[in-house]
């Protein structure tokens, strides 16, 4: 039974669904998204409201789970009261910066309306076009909130007409934004009118906020509003203009039901055929049929295990269930349903479609997985993956500064590593370090910042952060052979290129088993392995006595050569290694594991260096969005960092630039960009490619490689690795 009225009554709400609403906030960083919320749960009697816009509801939940209560949940269900019926917001929670662009455009999966916050005094910024942008592209209807007028009355002291004009200017550059990136079919229906209600202004801090339409209703004017500022009496603002209200109710009367919005969304984020029954159920939003989810975020709670949060397309979720992960191909027996009420995770019998529900048990969800009725778990093709490219281009060590405190390291990086799959983390075999990587430098020191918190009390040490690198060949290579350390086994092995229509398979994981059937069909060639980093080992030998019992051993070898290259022992990639011929010792005492493993990875790190090696280096997407007289100064830095600009165009009075920079060019970026703009420069990187280092720079930076990992200065000769040296 649930512990909360709240619950019940949300539960009896649930299945009908004209009358829920999921919503996620979006906004420019600081333009007030954290404080609306909290006001939105001080009004819902989930947050104390003295504490709502004085402290965060993060601290004051910090308090409640010092108590024993978990807290920071992806998903936040309220319910809503309007024109004497009941409603059920589901409020997602989509976090903050640009950065995690992945995170949010995973949130925005399971909404179907955002509220974006501006600030009346910044007006709209770059993130918030971004954000916008990426809300349309999800087909996620937008809705505007023009935050923080107080400043424009007290702080600015603007007058009523100026005040005006500065939200006619928002207004119409916000709509410019869904005019650019909307789609045709609904552009002119999403524009938003603060006749229509669409509009809705206040300030988060003081919890006051209305629409049009509420002024009205409650026959105030704007003037009584700055009046109630100057006589200092704006307290009572919240009280006749409650700002819950305000963003509520313009959500509820302008963004859609789910059953409204799975019809036009569906066909956007699902390939499959739409007339099947699946399809049929998803567009529809039906309830008794099979079950579809997207999970769009998994926790690591530590008494649950995994949390995954998702939204219901499909079907309804309830204890006991088969489902199964389409993503990893695992089924499993649904422990928990469970819906967030505030701080609170509250066990429910059943969720239904168009939902947003919370499982626990599924170890091996994340976010971006496809849950689907293990029935139809032949049959179903996965939600499109949410768009976004992410690469693991910048690394960080980590260690407790008290080797005791390990343990706890390892658990808290095992959390991390759930919670954020862009995240990946290794150890450094010789130091014993754990190394994480990331997208970027405010990727991981957001996660650094994580760590700490999750293994609080324990001292941990971090390095900076350098760059991760790969190495290739630009040839093919001579065919090299080297012998086991007893000298009983030689294996002889040749690099080339890896056609790059196979690396791009390999890279997004798409060289499948049926894939390597084929393959081998259409080129004789025998795959053995494929590496995650885009290598991979072929067997070319013929008739060889024994091979069979040593493949894994050699496989081993391959990934060892894999994981360090020669040049500076950073990861191989786009490397064909072709095993050419064996000798094999006949008695099977002499053909040791490790030994053979180590011979072939020898003839592959030889041959690569007959193969015109190369240092290739990540390169991120560079959009920087500038006012357009600070233009020639942001070109100016990036031609400097080795960055190229693709173009650039003008939008009101904002330059956008689009271009490319190495990742190493990007340490203390932000800096330079912040003083040569006056910080009115934002921008955004995302991976884009490996790229080869020109040579220039690439010895200078193979030899810091060598030199932090203790390698001697010069790159070995080929010999080297011919014969065992030991
Ligand atoms: P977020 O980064 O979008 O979550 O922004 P926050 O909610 O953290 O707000 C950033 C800063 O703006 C904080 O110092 C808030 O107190 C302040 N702030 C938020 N809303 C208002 C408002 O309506 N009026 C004023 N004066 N300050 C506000």
């Amino acid at each position: 039974m649930p512990r909360f009225r709240q619950t019940t009554e949300i539960l009896k709400l649930m299945k009908k669904k004209e009358n829920i609403r999921n919503i996620g906030i979006i906004a420019h960083i600081d333009h007030g998204k954290t404080t609306m919320t909290d006001s939105l749960l001080a009004e819902a009697g989930l947050l104390s409201p003295r504490i709502a816009g004085q402290a965060r509801a993060l601290d004051y939940l910090e308090e409640e789970q010092k108590r024993g209560i978990t807290i920071k949940t992806a998903n936040i269900s309220l319910l809503h009261d309007m024109n004497g019926e009941s409603y059920v917001i589901n409020l997602v929670d989509t976090p903050g910066h640009v950065d995690f662009t992945g995170k949010v455009t995973r949130a925005l999966r399971a909404i179907d309306g955002a509220v974006v916050v501006v600030d009346a005094v910044e007006e709209i910024m770059a993130q918030t076009e971004i954000v916008t942008r990426q809300a349309l592209e999800e087909r996620v209807k937008p809705a505007l909130f023009i935050n923080k007028v107080d400043r424009l009355i007290k702080e600015l002291k603007l007058n009523s007409d100026e005040i005006q004009s500065k939200f006619a200017r928002i207004i119409g550059d916000f709509n410019n934004i869904i005019e650019i990136y909307g789609e045709p079919v609904f552009k002119k229906k999403w524009k938003v009118n603060p006749e229509a209600g669409s509009v809705a202004f206040g300030s988060a801090l003081h919890r006051w906020g209305f629409t049009l339409d509420k002024t009205k209703q409650e026959r105030i004017r704007f003037a009584e509003i700055v009046e109630a500022y100057e006589k200092n009496k704006h307290q009572t603002l919240s009280r006749r203009l409650p700002l819950s209200k305000a963003i509520l109710d313009m959500s509820v009367k302008n963004l859609p039901n789910p059953v409204e919005a799975q019809k036009y969304r569906i066909p956007k984020i699902w390939k499959g055929r739409l007339e099947s029954e699946i399809g049929q159920t998803m567009l529809n939003c039906v309830d008794d049929g099979p079950t579809v989810m997207c999970i769009t975020m998994a926790q690591f709670d530590p008494q649950m295990g995994v949390i995954a949060t998702g939204r219901l397309f499909s079907g309804t979720v309830k204890e006991g269930d088969s489902v199964y992960l389409v993503g990893v191909g695992k089924e499993y027996r649904l422990h928990q349903v469970l819906m967030c009420v505030g701080a609170f995770r509250d066990a429910v019998d059943r969720i239904a479609a168009g939902n947003i529900a919370v499982l626990s048990g599924l170890d091996l969800a994340r976010a971006g997985e496809t849950l689907v009725t293990a029935k139809y778990k032949e049959s179903m093709i996965p939600l499109e993956p949410v768009r976004y490219i992410s690469e693991a281009v910048m690394t960080i060590a980590v260690e407790p500064r008290n080797p005791k405190d390990l343990p706890r390291l390892v658990e808290a990086i095992k959390r991390l590593s759930i919670e954020d799959p862009n995240l990946t983390s290794t150890i450094d075999e010789e130091s014993g370090q754990y190394l994480l990587s990331g997208m970027g430098e405010l990727h991981l020191e957001i996660a650094l910042k994580f760590l700490r918190q999750y293994a609080e009390g324990v001292e941990l040490a971090a390095s900076s952060p350098v760059v991760a690198y790969r190495e290739g060949i630009q040839k093919i290579g001579e065919a090299v052979t080297a012998k086991s350390l007893n000298r009983q086994n030689m294996f002889c092995v040749q690099v080339e290129p890896l056609e790059s229509r196979l690396l791009d398979l390999i890279e997004k994981e798409e060289f499948t088993e049926e894939r390597r059937r084929k393959y081998l069909k259409e080129n004789a060639e025998n795959v053995w392995s494929v590496d995650k980093y885009g290598n991979m080992l072929v067997n070319s030998t013929k008739r060889v006595q024994n091979l069979s019992s040593v493949k894994d051993s050699i496989i081993s070898g391959f990934n060892w050569a894999c994981r360090a290259g020669p040049l500076c022992g950073e990861p191989l990639r786009g490397i064909k290694a072709k095993l050419i011929a064996a000798e094999l010792q006949e008695d099977a005492k002499m053909r040791e594991t490790t030994q053979i493993a180590r011979a072939v990875s020898r003839a592959i790190l030889g041959s690569i260096l007959t193969a015109k090696p190369a240092l290739l280096e990540p390169i991120y997407n560079i959009e920087i969005s500038v006012p357009v007289q600070w233009l020639g100064a942001c070109s100016n830095i990036l031609t400097r960092r080795r960055g190229k600009i693709r173009f650039a165009e003008h939008k009101g009075g904002l330059s956008i630039i689009m271009g490319h920079i190495p990742v190493a060019e990007t340490f203390g970026l932000t800096d330079e960009l912040r003083s040569a703009t006056s910080g009115r420069a934002f921008w955004q990187c995302t991976f884009d490619r490996w790229d080869r280092v020109p040579e220039e720079v690439a010895s200078e930076i193979i030899s810091q490689i060598r030199a932090r990992r203790g390698l001697p200065l010069k790159i070995p000769k080929p010999d080297k690795f011919i014969e065992s040296a030991e």
